[in-house]
């Protein structure tokens, strides 16, 4: 049996205390991953800090013309916010992508981030598993692996991270604000926030462990005229990406301004390369300069034994992205 004892904070600070009084505690907000993973033994924490009661629910203008969204606000309310479907419509259609309406009414932004990757073997507690148990090995490496990383693995995991909502927040440049004890702040670059495996795959995150996520920022850039985000699964619904991208375009005709391009279920994070994205700068919009891109974005892409299928797939998601993109503004400017 998995004993816990179970806390409730309704302030910041006494959120973070109650945590860093046992090393194993966890945050719990909607609890749709942290319970699945109690009740497949995966995860162990002596005590659950329920943080449903502090309030992070707000989503508010910023100074900078950006917006800031509270660590507790639904994958729900974020997609269904009008500022947001008319100013990141990137990020609500991402959202929507996602998990059935039933659960996006009760995950949060912050539970989004730091949901665990669906790698079987990890949820497989009588399996090894380096991300679970250090040290043990990955079954993934020689085993059935095609849902698994292309970009950025290590000998140690082939793990790839799950969310959709944080392939729109890399393309969208956002920020994350913590907390941590004595009352310290700070923010991470999204880009920052997660990390690749190398030799420590258990740690997913550059959060430290007396921190908690206060909310996430987004730029004044919303990228809402040219947009895209495409997602490719097993099932049309209900089931997570096996290539996803998030592409925001801005454009002078048919000339590439700035471009951003995010990809999902490659890697153990989201996966942008700022150095592809700025050879694509005032080059025209058309089908081999998207290819070039593509090329440059998934350069030391490695297949294993099943998946070899995600670098083609990842090209023609991209393609497809790119182009949804562009004819946004036809289809707008014709109607
Ligand atoms: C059947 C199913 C299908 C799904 N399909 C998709 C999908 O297609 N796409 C997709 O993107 N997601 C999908 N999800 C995942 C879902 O989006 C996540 O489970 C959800 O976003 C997690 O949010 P939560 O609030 O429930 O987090 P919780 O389960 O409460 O917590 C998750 C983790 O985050 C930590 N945590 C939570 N909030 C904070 C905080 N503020 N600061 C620090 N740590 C925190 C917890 O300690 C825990 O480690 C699916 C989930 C299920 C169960």
């Amino acid at each position: 049996m998995n004993r816990f004892s179970y806390t409730r904070a309704t302030a910041v600070p006494q959120a973070i205390d109650q945590h860093r009084a046992n090393a194993t505690a966890a945050f719990i907000a909607g609890g749709t991953n942290l319970v699945d993973l109690l009740r497949e033994d995966v995860t162990h924490p002596a005590v659950l800090v329920d943080i449903n009661r502090l309030p992070l629910r707000r989503i508010e203008a910023t100074d900078a013309g950006g917006l800031k969204i509270g660590a507790l606000v639904t994958n729900s309310a974020l997609a269904y916010d009008d500022t947001v479907a008319a100013r990141y419509p990137l990020l609500a259609k991402a959202i929507l992508a996602g998990a059935s309406a039933q659960i996006r009414n009760v995950a949060t932004v912050g539970g989004n981030l730091l949901q665990r990757t669906r790698c079987h073997y990890f949820y497989d507690a009588g399996t090894p598993c380096n991300k679970r148990e250090p040290g043990t090995g990955c079954p993934a490496l020689a085993g059935v692996n095609r849902i698994h990383a292309i970009l950025g693995a290590s000998e140690q995991c082939i793990a790839v991270h799950p969310s959709d909502m944080c392939v729109a927040l890399a393309a969208l440049d956002a920020t994350v604000h913590v907390a941590g004890s004595g009352n310290g702040t700070r923010t991470l670059p999204f880009a920052d926030f997660h990390r690749l495996p190398g030799d420590t795959p258990h740690i997913d995150s550059n959060l430290r462990d007396d921190e908690l996520i206060t909310a996430i920022e987004l730029p004044e850039e919303g990228f809402a005229a040219h947009h895209a985000y495409v997602k490719v699964r097993d099932r049309a619904s209900y089931a997570f990406a096996l290539v996803s991208a998030a592409v925001g375009l801005e454009l002078d005709g048919d000339t590439i301004v700035n471009a951003h391009c995010a990809l999902g279920g490659v890697a153990h994070k989201p996966w942008r390369d700022p150095e592809a994205e700025a050879v694509l700068r005032g080059k025209r919009l058309e089908a081999a300069v998207v290819r070039d891109f593509a090329a440059m974005l998934l350069r030391g892409a490695q297949a294993r034994r099943d998946n070899a299928f995600k670098i083609e797939l990842a090209a023609r998601v991209i393609a497809r992205a790119f182009e949804l993109a562009a004819q946004r503004s036809f289809e707008e400017a014709a109607s």
